[in-house]
């Protein structure tokens, strides 16, 4: 098989058994947290990948390298806590090296950054997101079991002092939780300069406290919004983004991300190395794909592209689908991975696949 490589004049792009293109990929670039949020970590302790086994920064660099060479154009940095990765500016410097990455993203809880913003700016990275559930202290300190409210905000307040533009909020709704709070962060969205986007709670990796009952749906949410803003319109789709915008009557705009209730595994494009190099194909996938192995035992570049382009043609991956499924049969009760399957293997926790 004749691989391509960066040099071809047109960009191969590898596609799966749905004809999906490969496009998009997230790299967490640790499994570690400096929260503990209900949905994502439940646990206080967890069983974290070997040090040894992370990868480093020019291995991360040079595995993204094969994925361009198959398609991917956006790459999004994530985690775990992605800031607590020692000298994260030094990774983006070397992602931006690579013309074929179009856009490079992060996706933050925010407590650190304020210290690094400028630094993230200055070496090239794209966009920013940081995930907000709520703009109550105390409600922060219950879902996240930390008290580090005042430290987003400050985050917050740092990005555009460092230059970003198109900062993103990202408020997993809650039923009994945060659903309350939708218009305030949108207001609050307005006067940071931030889009909010609303994710439906999902039932992955150690979201053990998940029930259907706690899905705030995107009707609800429309239905709430509605009931506050008045007249909502729905924006033009954007491909395979996952998020529907929506426009409200003074022209401010905010997102909804229905993975739950109306899944978009029909235009899914991406997919997830972990911070030891284990490739998943879906953030339901129990199974991955080991590249740091035979990159650590010196396969060739055409080998590895092999590997990937193999794994992503097979890819038949439908992973919220699936579960909505269950749903018909009253099957979906619980999180997805019981708690002993867990600490048996952390890459399938959410914090170690990178959301
Ligand atoms: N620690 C960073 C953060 O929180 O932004 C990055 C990693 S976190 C796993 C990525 C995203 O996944 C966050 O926006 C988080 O809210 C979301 N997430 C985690 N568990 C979720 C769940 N059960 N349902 C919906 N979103 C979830
Ligand atoms: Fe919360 Fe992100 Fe940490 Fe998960 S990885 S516990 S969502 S801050
Ligand atoms: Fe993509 Fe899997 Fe999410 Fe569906 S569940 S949108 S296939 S990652």
């Amino acid at each position: 098989m004749t691989m391509p490589t960066p040099d071809d004049a047109s960009h191969f792009v590898a596609a799966d058994t749905f004809g999906r293109p490969l496009r998009s990929l997230r790299l967490s670039v640790t499994d570690r947290c400096n929260l503990r949020c209900k949905y994502c970590m439940p646990e206080e302790d967890y069983v974290w990948l070997p040090r040894e086994d992370v990868l480093t920064h020019e291995e991360m660099a040079t595995l993204t390298g094969y994925f361009t060479d198959l398609g991917v154009d956006r790459v999004r940095l994530t985690g775990g806590e992605p800031l607590l990765r020692r000298d994260l500016p030094r990774l983006i410097r070397l992602l931006v090296q690579n013309r074929r990455v179009m856009d490079i993203a992060l996706t933050t809880n925010g407590i650190l950054l304020a210290d690094q913003a400028e630094a993230l700016f200055d070496a090239g990275l794209h966009r920013v997101t940081v995930s907000l559930d709520t703009l109550r202290p105390e409600r922060f300190r219950q879902l996240t079991r930390r008290d580090e409210y005042a430290r987003v905000m400050e985050g917050i307040e740092s990005v555009a002092r460092a230059g970003f533009t198109g900062l993103k909020l990202d408020t997993v709704a809650i039923r009994g939780f945060n659903d309350d709070e939708l218009v305030a962060l949108i207001e609050f969205g307005k006067r940071v300069q931030a889009e909010v986007r609303f994710i439906e709670y999902m039932d992955v990796g150690g979201a053990n406290e998940w029930s259907q009952q706690k899905v705030l749906s995107r009707a609800a949410m429309l239905a709430l919004l509605t009931a506050h803003y008045g007249t909502i319109e729905p924006m033009p789709e954007r491909g395979a983004a996952p998020a529907q915008r929506f426009l409200l009557p003074d022209g401010a705009t905010f997102g909804i991300i229905p993975s739950t209730t109306t899944p978009f595994c029909a235009t899914c494009d991406r997919s997830r190395v972990t911070a030891d190099g284990m490739w998943y194909r879906c953030l339901y996938a129990t199974a991955g794909t080991d590249l740091r192995k035979p990159l650590r035992v010196g396969a060739s570049a055409d080998e590895m592209r092999a590997v990937i382009r193999a794994g992503w043609e097979g890819r038949r991956d439908r992973g919220a689908e699936d579960r909505k499924a269950l749903e018909r049969d009253g099957l979906r009760v619980g999180g997805l991975i019981g708690i002993e399957k867990l600490r048996e293997d952390p890459h399938l926790e959410m914090h170690a696949r990178g959301g």
